[in-house]
């Protein structure tokens, strides 16, 4: 699981706070270092790191005094709070349409895991939401792509909207939501077509279709193996696009995780889900606060 060094390092600092029934400045000062340096040795951005170390020296040395608490366990709280607030606190629920169906337009790079998270997002759906999705193969470049979702729609037993690798992806887009409303498919989830690279072709492409479906959410699909990286590619994902979110992958993997860490920071979207292997039942919804007290142990 990521975030596996980090958790370690914080929980280390966190033991030395935790009896103390006085914190002294001092105290504050080490633990804040100490912090600091697992942040960024977990690769969160320096920026971020800076931020989220300012306000919680500002909180624990000023702070409210709660009879229930130790003054080391109140240190602890307000890093718990902190860490929870730069995931993006309270946890965010996916978009339902008005009138139905919801169009979810699925943007990343190639091997984020664009398709998978598709397919494992419309089995979410299903099994959690008791939703009926359509799937719609919207990547003609990549004729793998087209039949790597028609093989997931086989196995979830859900219907793929293809019109092959000729149709133009803006029309398969706006015919799929057609044929969902036909149908009664309450959720159109839209595989658009990834590049190694962010460029002005793709995100042209995305932008039009974005204008013809006029998509409820807008998910960044982003691989938490990939460092920094994934940061600079959020922001110019979202800089172009206006994304409603942003689902992390492979954060099975034994990655340091911290530049994840950092894209609702820098990009102020929330991550709404977290993929957890490569199995379609490997996604889950991203609780904030879950996952600190994860890290925090
Ligand atoms: P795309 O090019 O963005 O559509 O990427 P794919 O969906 O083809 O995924 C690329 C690879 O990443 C595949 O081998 C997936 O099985 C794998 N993958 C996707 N999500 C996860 C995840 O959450 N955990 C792990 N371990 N692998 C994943």
């Amino acid at each position: 699981m990521a975030f596996e060094g980090l958790s370690e390092r914080l929980q280390q600092t966190i033991q030395k706070i935790k009896g103390k029934g006085k914190v002294t400045e001092q105290d504050v000062k080490e633990m804040t270092r100490e912090v600091r340096l697992a942040l960024l040795e977990a690769d969160v951005n320096f920026k971020v790191v800076k931020d989220f170390i300012k306000r919680i020296k500002e909180r624990a040395v000023g702070q409210e005094v709660m009879e229930s608490l130790t003054p080391g366990q109140q240190v602890i709280k307000v890093v718990k709070e902190e860490l929870t607030a730069l995931m993006g606190g309270e946890q965010s629920k996916i978009a339902v349409a008005d009138r139905p169906p919801t169009v979810i337009m699925m943007v990343g790079l190639q091997g984020a895991g664009k398709t998978t998270t598709t397919g494992k997002l419309a089995n979410l759906l299903r099994k959690k939401y008791n939703r009926n999705p359509m799937l719609v193969a919207a990547d003609v470049y990549r004729p793998a792509a087209i039949n790597q979702l028609q093989t997931l729609g086989k196995q979830l037993n859900m219907p793929v909207f293809s019109l092959g690798t000729e149709a133009n992806p803006v029309d398969i887009a706006a015919k799929a939501v057609e044929e969902a409303k036909r149908e009664h498919n309450d959720y159109v989830i839209v595989d658009t077509a990834g590049r190694l690279h962010v460029d002005n072709d793709l995100m042209d492409e995305l932008q039009q279709i974005k204008a013809s479906v006029n998509p409820d959410e807008i998910f960044l699909v982003v691989d938490a193996m990939t460092g920094q990286d994934a940061v600079n590619v959020a922001e110019s994902f979202n800089d172009q696009l206006d994304l409603t979110g942003v689902v992390l992958t492979k954060l099975d993997g034994d990655t340091r995780g911290g530049a994840a860490l950092s894209i609702k920071a820098v990009t102020d979207k929330p991550i709404k889900f977290a993929g957890m292997g490569e199995k379609l039942d490997e996604l889950e919804d991203f609780h904030p606060e879950r996952m600190a007290s994860r890290i925090l142990g």
